[in-house]
């Protein structure tokens, strides 16, 4: 497969993704250097020995998971951004993956990116958590993703775009598109609470629970504020639906 389209499948892969008791213990390199070419830079930049010595320099680089603490040295000095760090314990339900990424602009720590596929496939939203660029990585920035922890070993690029499209409804109990929402926005409303008035978003039975951060990032995006700066929408109780005969005393509430 990898000859044919230059990108692995899973067998391709078996070779280069550590067994799952490995993964289980914290952060550690993913490889996915295929070919045999004249390059060693990631055996010669990992201060631990973690790749094994080559004897040729056409060798495939030979990782000891056990040994590689996940630094990610190797990743920016990797010419073929073939390597990636996965830390698949970084919480309950999802995985932080390293990616070399060498365009511009560079995404913002905070915001959010599509996740994409070894294809260039969108496969997720995913939160970008770090951006590393320091001088030493010699222009080949390090981006840390959080995504769900069933596709640590699918998403390897990323998007600036936005996973979600106009046409996403963002609150299904009052059927608002992320578009509408947008063209709020562009209208000069830059409140949770004012969007919110104007177009039900959060409105429902479910309070917001799903579009208010969406809504929130949206503001962020167009205005440049901080998400953990913009101010939630008010709550009004019933903060989960009841039905009226509670209210009225006549069912127990258990
Ligand atoms: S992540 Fe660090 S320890 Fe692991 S192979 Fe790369 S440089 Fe070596
Ligand atoms: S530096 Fe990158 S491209 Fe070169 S051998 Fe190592 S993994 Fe392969």
């Amino acid at each position: 497969m990898l000859k044919s389209t230059g990108i692995p499948n899973e067998k391709d892969l078996e070779s280069v993704i550590p067994p799952k008791e490995r993964l289980a213990k914290g952060p550690v390199a993913i490889i996915e250097c295929f070919e045999k070419i004249p390059c060693n830079p990631c055996y010669t930049h990992c201060a631990r020995g973690a790749i094994k010595e080559f004897e040729d320099i056409n060798d495939r680089p030979q990782l000891n998971y056990d040994i590689c603490n996940g630094c990610s040295i190797c990743v920016s000095h990797c010419p073929g951004l073939a390597i990636f760090i996965v830390d698949e314990t970084y919480s309950d339900t999802e995985a932080l993956v390293k990616i070399p990424y060498e365009l511009l602009p560079l995404p913002v720590e905070g915001s959010f990116v599509t996740g994409m596929d070894r294809g260039g496939k969108p496969i997720c939203r995913a939160k970008v958590v770090k951006v590393q660029n320091p001088k030493f990585q010699d222009k080949t920035p390090i981006i840390s993703l959080a995504v769900p922890k069933e596709l640590s070993m699918v998403v390897r690029f990323l998007s600036l775009e936005d996973y979600y499209s106009d046409s996403t409804i963002i609150c299904r109990c009052e059927e608002v598109t992320l578009g509408e929402v947008r063209e709020l926005i562009r209208k000069g409303y830059k409140t949770v609470e004012e969007i919110k008035r104007i177009s039900r978003c959060g409105m429902g039975p479910c309070q917001g629970r799903t579009c208010q951060q969406l809504i929130m990032e949206e503001i962020a995006k167009a205005t440049g504020e901080r998400i953990e700066d913009i101010k939630v929408h008010n709550y009004r109780p019933p903060i989960l639906p009841i039905k009226l005969g509670r209210i009225n005393g006549g069912e127990k509430n258990e």
